[in-house]
């Protein structure tokens, strides 16, 4: 292997298909030509070293592929027979992948092979249809006796037709906004994860978007075993943490509404002794049902399963289940999946991790120090890095375990997400994830960072450039080789630029909810003593 491979992760794809693009050395390029992924073997083919002693030892004049095909006229390498055959395959090719590209762009793995459970035991196609009706399919878990019940509702019925159609479901929305930016979706997340999902679903679903379900099983489960949560974040609330009910309280309410598809469902607020509690058990959905131990019954096949908040790390029920899943003897082939805040790392969990197939964490942390404890409050940055530092020593024996930050980016942090990265890509151990998920806050809108006056996007826009020139000119990240460097580089370069583009989108009634913007910040800084001008500066410049 040359020098120049063992900078890379060669098990790492788009690592390898970055090196084919660049590289100058031929003997490298041979070393790639086996290579089975797509976008390796487009590289190479892209790559000027690329000449016709290596077009006949890859044997792709034979591939079937229109991107290989295509790829190949734009060369000079080819005889003239070669050339106008080739050119009469990718013309038929071309039809046929208009079709199908068509419904690849609209087709998720998600409404065949995932369910999703909200804190209050609602039942959801997906988490990411944050727009009316939700996704919501009107049933509670209190009320299932056969998951498979719910699998053939009409709500998931309709989105599943409309994308084997090649319509884009409207309840997609958050997909379809963010892919426009470039944004890497939920949706592509799962179609790599997923990607014989739509051959099976062309073969087990009618014409009307029923699957069956025998041949068609859940992967993966999507839990929120209840809101008891250890903050109350400034893009969360009741619903989804119980610290909320004070703040809400206090504000004058006493119900809270979670919407169930065009519905809504109240649950009342109630002061006893001082504390705010809510009057229904729906919210402890894993001790009150016997949901958890159906799934535990009758799914065979769940790969990977996601826990988010509720604060997991502290949710017995979740620990219960896990063991569960332990003594089931299922746990080897799920990966475990988190959203968490970071604040606790028991021992219980880093003791039953390493018998699950493996662990994902998104640290839910949106900035750093007093930015990250005015938005996620009352955390502690502190506490924060402490559970770094367990995880540090827990990987050194384990190593089961990948960690990233995944930050919601609002109007508050919008900025702030340069210095993030920075603290990602320089001062985080070498096992930490060096690349951030991007979401954008949609709701409420009045924190989304498209209200922004033209006159701020543009200086948050010289400002991200700025950043972007610097890391190019900036070494390589500590402890890790230069072709690894040089991914994760691009990638932060990448996701930024697209994160600009997400923030320049326009939204309805920008002034108005500027000024929702003032007067909620201000009221809940009263609430929770804080102040949001002496923790965003650079805010009040841009606002300015
Ligand atoms: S396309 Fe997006 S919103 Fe729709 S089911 Fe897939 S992940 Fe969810």
């Amino acid at each position: 292997m040359s020098n120049e491979l063992k900078t890379i992760d060669v098990k790492n794809r788009d690592e390898r298909a970055s090196l084919a693009l660049i590289t100058k050395e031929v003997d490298t390029l041979y070393w790639f030509l086996p290579d089975i992924e797509l976008n390796v073997k487009l590289n190479i083919i892209k790559n000027p070293l690329f000449d016709r002693d290596m077009l006949d030892r890859s044997k792709y004049l034979e591939f079937d592929i229109y991107e290989i095909k295509d790829a190949l006229l734009k060369t000079n390498l080819l005889h003239e027979h070669e050339r106008a055959k080739i050119k009469k395959e990718v013309d038929i090719l071309k039809k046929e992948k208009t079709k199908n590209d068509k419904i690849l762009e609209a087709f998720c793995p998600l409404p065949w092979n995932h369910l999703g459970i909200k804190t209050n035991g609602g039942t959801r196609i997906c988490c990411q249809m944050i727009y009316k009706p939700f996704g919501d399919l009107g049933v509670n878990v209190k009320d299932i006796k056969d998951i498979n019940d719910v699998r053939n509702l009409p709500p998931v019925k309709l989105v599943r037709k409309q994308m084997l159609q090649g319509i884009k479901p409207k309840l997609c929305e958050l997909c379809w906004t963010e892919e426009k930016s470039d944004l890497k979706s939920k949706r592509i997340h799962q179609n790599i994860i997923y990607p014989d999902a739509l051959s099976q679903a062309k073969r087990y679903t009618n014409h009307n978007g029923e699957i069956d379900t025998k041949n068609i099983p859940l992967n993966y489960f999507d839990l929120r075993l209840g809101n008891k949560c250890n903050l109350a974040c400034r893009s969360c609330g009741p619903t989804e943490s119980n610290l909320w009910y004070k703040d809400y309280w206090t504000q004058g309410h006493r119900s809270i509404q979670v919407p169930d598809g065009l519905r809504q469902q109240e649950y009342e607020l109630k002061e006893e002794d001082g504390q705010i509690t809510i009057n229904s058990n729906d919210f402890d959905w894993p001790d009150n049902t016997t949901f958890l131990n159906q799934i535990l019954d009758s799914c065979n096949n769940i790969d990977r399963i996601y826990f988010t908040g509720g604060e997991p790390t502290i949710n017995h029920a979740h620990i219960q289940f896990l063991q569960k899943l332990v003594d089931y003897s299922k746990s080897q082939d799920i990966f475990l999946e988190y959203n968490s805040n970071g604040m606790a790392m028991p021992e219980s969990l880093l003791n039953i991790w390493p018998k699950f197939k493996g662990v994902g964490i998104g640290f839910s942390i949106d900035g750093m120090e007093e930015k990250f404890e005015y938005l996620r409050y009352p955390g502690k940055w502190d506490k924060f890095i402490r559970t770094i530092t367990k995880l540090h020593t827990y990987h050194k024996s384990v190593n089961s375990v990948q960690v990233v930050l995944a930050p919601t980016i609002s109007i508050y942090n919008c900025l702030h997400m340069l210095d993030l990265y920075n603290f990602i890509l320089y001062s985080t151990p070498p096992w930490f994830g060096k690349t951030m998920p991007i979401h954008v806050l949609e709701s409420p809108a009045y924190m989304s960072p498209k209200i922004l006056p033209n006159h701020a996007k543009l200086q948050i826009k010289t400002q991200y450039y700025d950043w972007i020139k610097k890391l190019q000119l900036k070494g390589n990240l500590p402890g890790i080789r230069f072709g690894r460097s040089n991914n994760f580089k691009k990638i932060a370069i990448n996701n930024m630029t697209n994160l600009i583009h997400y923030i320049d989108q326009t939204f309805p009634d920008p002034d108005q909810l500027l000024n929702d913007f003032y007067t909620n910040t201000e009221n809940k800084d009263k609430q929770r003593n804080q102040n949001w001008k002496e923790v965003f500066p650079e805010l009040v410049d841009v606002l300015s």
